[in-house]
């Protein structure tokens, strides 16, 4: 085992990524190495392991370890053309680390208005304060883009499909224009996993992943990645380690675990949730699908030619009805669980409101929106489940 080679097919690479024979051992998964002092055999070893800050070489416990190292080996060879991969210890931090690596006081940041909650809050509380501007805009937008790009624009933030909404975002434009204007591009890929939408080849400068959700996915570990063209590798890194973000070797380990089934378990995800989306579709209490591969949803077209897969994770929009009968709905539902995050095994329902947090469209809609995760549960027995639920859903919302 050499670690593999990046002309196998994604699955492959998967299985391959990271699994060097220094770092493995003779077994087959890299050891959990707990350590904060690395040992040194004598002072001039010490001096000269000083001097080179690159995976693989045993340094300091802030620098990882091999159980680290092979984690975002493998997260680098998902992403072809890509560098190198900073470890967060959560979603949230590796967005927050890689917006303060690209921009300055003065900068303005342009941000797809269907950004994950959280982003938002990041650019308004906190790159504000720091004399960065953000301004929203329609997620699609595509190569207009360009008109809302001034001379103090520094970096574009998206993410597809958007949080909620699940708006298909034009990628490949946004980079084009972006590339010849001189502008850093970043992209939330947390949806698609990095398995089913290639950043860094679509032309995305940085490439974000929350690993909490599909890459750990067995909903037990916070994690969050970084991945980055070269251009960018070197000023994500030292921004990363001048912050002081590392990963739990444990929590490394497990993500590493959940990273080798990935292809098989969002195959499983997607085939579920694709199910599960063309039954509500059918349902006279649901008025419409937020789903990537679902011709209803905003960007349909761009997720089927950029796109080699669709996740679990998707909305619908009730036909009527208010908070009383969403909560009829989700509450007694058997197979559901209520809660944040996703990408787990098990399936989850979630009421979401995009209204307020949008500034540059508005959201309108026939009445309530669910987000379900589709867990690895039979569909049949899923389907079963919300049909009782819509079942109490007309009967608390007296839709007629
Ligand atoms: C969950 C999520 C994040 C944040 O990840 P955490 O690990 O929870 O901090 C970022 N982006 C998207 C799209 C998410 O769904």
């Amino acid at each position: 085992m050499s670690g593999g080679s990046s002309d196998n097919k994604p699955p492959t690479r998967l299985v391959t990524g990271g699994r060097r024979k220094e770092w493995t051992g003779a077994v087959v998964n890299p050891p959990v190495w707990r350590a904060s002092t690395h040992l040194y055999d004598t002072v001039a070893d010490l001096r000269a392991r000083k001097s080179s800050n690159e995976d693989g070489q045993f340094f300091y416990g802030r620098r990882g370890s091999p159980t680290q190292w092979a984690l975002a080996e493998a997260l680098t060879e998902m992403e072809p053309g890509a560098c190198g991969t900073m470890l967060f210890p959560s979603g949230v931090a590796a967005i927050a680390c890689a917006l303060l690596a690209v921009l300055r006081p003065g900068d303005v940041l342009l941000m797809a208005d269907s950004s994950y909650d959280p982003t938002r809050s990041y650019a308004e509380a906190f790159l504000k304060k720091w004399g960065v501007e953000t301004r929203y805009y329609d997620p699609l937008v595509g190569a207009g883009i360009s008109d809302l790009i001034c001379e103090k624009t520094r970096a574009i933030m998206m993410e597809s499909p958007g949080s909620l909404t699940f708006e298909v975002q034009d990628v490949p434009a946004i980079c084009a224009v972006a590339k010849e204007r001189g502008i850093t591009t970043l992209l939330d890929n947390t949806w698609a996993a990095a398995h089913f939408f290639r950043a860094i080849e679509q032309g995305v400068d940085i490439a974000i992943l929350a690993g909490t959700k599909y890459i750990v996915g067995h909903s037990d570990v916070m994690l969050g990645s970084v991945t980055t063209h070269e251009k960018y590798w070197a000023r994500v890194r030292r921004t990363a380690q001048q912050l002081g973000q590392v990963v739990s070797p444990d929590d490394a380990y497990l993500a590493l675990r959940g990273l080798r089934t990935l292809d098989v378990r969002m195959r499983q995800h997607e085939a579920g949730g694709l199910k599960v989306a063309r039954w509500l579709a059918e349902q006279p209490q649901v008025a419409r699908i937020l789903h990537p591969a679902l011709p209803d949803c905003p960007g349909h077209e761009v997720w089927q030619r950029d796109f080699s897969g669709a996740a679990g994770l998707f909305s619908f929009v009730m036909d009527g009805g208010g908070e009383e009968a969403v909560a009829a709905f989700v509450d007694n539902l058997a197979l559901f669980g209520i809660g944040y995050s996703w990408g787990g095994y098990e399936s989850l329902a979630l009421p979401v409101d995009p209204t307020p947090d949008r500034t540059a469209t508005r959201w309108q809609a026939e009445g309530p929106v669910i987000r379900l995760n589709i867990g690895l549960e039979d569909p049949d027995d899923l389907i079963a489940d919300l049909a009782k639920g819509l079942e109490r859903y007309e009967k608390a919302a007296c839709r007629r």
